[in-house]
């Protein structure tokens, strides 16, 4: 007979097993990151799930959004074919957004966020990846948006996101600033900000594919301030 403390042990040790068994998916990863062709472009929550709460920026979704449309429009520019997971504010879950990167064949993927805390001094880009191929895209582009004056450097680091941990191809997840501080949330509403970081995110795959010195920093997108509704202060636990 087992006692009730080791009982709740047991069920513990078998929650974990089972939790273990189905959240692991074994995907069999490919490195293209000599031959890609292809860049899926997934801008971070939309609809319901607005992202990071708004405090001295636009809510995240409306930011993501317009950087992922940036970024979009110069990598096809710099000639690569490009499918955005979402081009309007709607929600897409997390699996759909990573099979839409594992129908690509010759692909990588790069989601944009944007980064909140409770702590509002805490500021600066992440760059985050699972599959060891998409190491070295993660830290170029990580060295290219600390270009972009008044960036700190939070680092680049692997990650078990799910958009990461169950992509086929080399993926990666930007960071690009927190919203919860005053210095990083008041760029991620200038238009001119989001332009730059889509422009180095862009840069960074294109030297990452091509080699060092062959972008062409392409024309800036017009652009006034994002839409930025009343009311739009949601607290949405930040999913990604
Ligand atoms: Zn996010």
């Amino acid at each position: 007979m087992l006692s009730h403390a080791s009982r709740g042990l047991l069920f513990f040790a078998l929650l974990a097993l089972v939790s273990c068994s189905t959240t692991e998916t074994t995907v069999s990863r490919k490195n293209t990151l000599r031959t890609f062709n292809t860049v899926v472009v997934d801008a971070g929550h939309g609809g319901k799930d607005s992202g990071a709460s708004r405090r001295f920026g636009p809510p995240e979704k409306v930011v993501t959004l317009d950087v992922a449309q940036r970024l979009n429009r110069k990598l096809r520019e710099s000639q690569f074919k490009t499918v955005m997971t979402r081009s309007s504010d709607v929600f897409i879950p997390l699996d759909q957004r990573v099979a839409i990167g594992n129908r690509q064949s010759n692909s990588v993927f790069v989601s944009i966020h944007f980064n909140d805390s409770r702590r509002r001094g805490i500021r600066g880009i992440e760059t985050y990846y699972s599959s060891p191929y998409a190491a070295s895209l993660a830290q170029r582009i990580q060295r290219k948006l600390l270009t972009i004056r008044g960036m700190a450097n939070r680092g680049v680091r692997p990650a078990r996101f799910r958009v990461l941990r169950n992509a086929v191809y080399p993926s990666v997840l930007v960071e690009c600033g927190f919203l919860s501080n005053r210095g990083d949330g008041g760029r991620a509403g200038s238009a001119g900000h989001r332009d730059l970081l889509a422009d180095k995110i862009s840069e960074a795959i294109v030297e990452e594919r091509y080699g060092a010195g062959v972008y062409n920093a392409p024309t800036r997108m017009a652009g006034g301030a994002v839409p930025d509704p009343q009311g739009a202060r949601t607290l949405t636990a930040p999913s990604r």
